[in-house]
């Protein structure tokens, strides 16, 4: 299967380990692309088994997108707390 880029409306074809196009991936804040980085497990493309905290940031990182064409930026804080609130229902 083909991977394409998580930029939600974008085509553009990347390597499996990307997570989106560079163009898209830049637009990310640095702190998102950290998070996404961190959250991130070598060959989670192959095995399809992304860690349960690869899953709520690459969520929240669709839920950035979606309001950043909306002209909003989520901030780091906000993140973070969006971040916590979903682990914390995690555990419940
Ligand atoms: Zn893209």
């Amino acid at each position: 299967m083909k991977h394409t880029c998580h930029w939600e409306g974008c085509e553009k074809e990347c390597p499996p380990a990307m997570w989106g196009c560079k163009e898209h991936w830049f637009t990310l804040p640095i702190f998102l692309r950290g998070q996404i980085w961190r959250a991130y497990v070598p060959g989670q493309e192959i095995t399809k088994t992304p860690s349960q905290r690869y899953l709520i940031v690459a969520r929240l990182t669709q839920e950035w997108i979606k309001q950043f064409k909306l002209g909003k930026k989520m901030n780091e804080q906000e993140f973070l707390k969006h971040l916590g609130v979903e682990k914390k229902e995690e555990n419940e």
